[in-house]
């Protein structure tokens, strides 16, 4: 039997004439290195986004700075084509020293802003490339009782550039009352009033097929039983996965446009002006 990820939904978002050209929609993952970041989109796509990647060793990784990979999948389904581009930022959170280490991924959400801004005051505006970051997934770890420094100052500075989601990594690492009682400020995210009640999304990844009750499900086999990523009632999988394609993807891109790019856009032309 096939698996969906479930986007042949997604003309019910828009107009119907989009549905020709196909959608776009760039999400980006980030957060410590070692959460299941790049575990969970390819579990999310049902794509194996990763499989030439080499693993790095330990020396290498920590000299590593946070360099910016990206990945771009058609899918198609039903029909309706998406092209998806997956922004990954390995490594963050791993150098010694990581004041700052937020930088470079502002930045990189700016210089598809100024791109864009480029383009759009260009003479073939019809051709767009589009590399605008419409959401992204942040990664907090299960083992530190909330959020850390870091990942305050991660929130903090880039809220107003971009949709963030944050993401409890491999929840199935905690118990059910541990869950409960990681607490999370919310006042960063602009795009709380329609998941409230959501946040954080814990979450499992997998992509591994195991047997469970003589069905095969993506999931986590451990010695007590078998965690299903797409059961939710043993994780947020679902939940996230809908709210990203099936309910808000035209949504993340509308904040992006209307309001990120736009505050971009002001500040540019401000500062022109000047
Ligand atoms: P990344 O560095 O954040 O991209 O993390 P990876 O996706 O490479 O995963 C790091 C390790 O964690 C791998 O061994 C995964 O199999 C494992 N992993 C990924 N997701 C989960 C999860 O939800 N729960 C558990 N227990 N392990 C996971
Ligand atoms: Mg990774």
């Amino acid at each position: 039997d096939k698996e969906y990820v479930g986007f042949a939904t997604l003309p019910n978002q828009v107009h119907r004439k989009s549905v020709k050209k196909g959608f776009d929609f760039t999400l980006m993952v980030a957060g410590e290195s070692g959460l299941g970041k790049s575990t969970l989109v390819n579990s999310l796509f049902l794509t194996d986004l990763y499989k030439d990647r080499k693993l790095l060793n330990a020396e290498e990784r920590i000299t590593q700075t946070v360099e910016i990979t990206k990945h771009t999948v058609d899918i198609e389904e039903k029909g309706v084509k998406l092209k998806l581009t997956i922004v990954d930022t390995p490594g963050f959170g791993d150098a010694v020293n990581n004041t700052e280490c937020w930088k470079s991924v502002a930045d990189y959400i700016d210089q598809q802003f100024e791109q864009y801004f480029r383009d759009e005051s260009g003479l073939n505006r019809k051709n767009i490339q589009d590399n605008r970051v419409h959401c992204c997934l942040y990664f907090i770890s299960p083992f530190g009782h909330g959020l850390r420094p870091l990942d305050v100052e991660f929130m903090k500075a880039l809220h107003e550039k971009v949709n963030i989601v944050p993401i409890l990594a491999k929840a199935d690492t905690l118990t059910p009352n541990e869950l409960n009682s990681m607490s999370l400020p919310l006042f960063w995210f602009d795009f709380k009033q329609q998941i409230h009640d959501s946040i954080p999304f814990a979450v499992i990844g997998s992509n591994t097929v195991v047997e469970a009750k003589g069905k095969r499900v993506r999931g986590r086999l451990y010695p007590w039983g078998i965690v299903e990523v797409e059961n939710s009632a043993h994780c947020d999988f679902v939940k996230l996965r809908n709210m990203l394609v099936r309910t808000h993807m035209q949504d993340l891109k509308d904040v992006t446009r209307e309001t990120h790019y736009e505050n971009y856009r002001a500040h540019c032309i401000q500062s022109m002006t000047r």
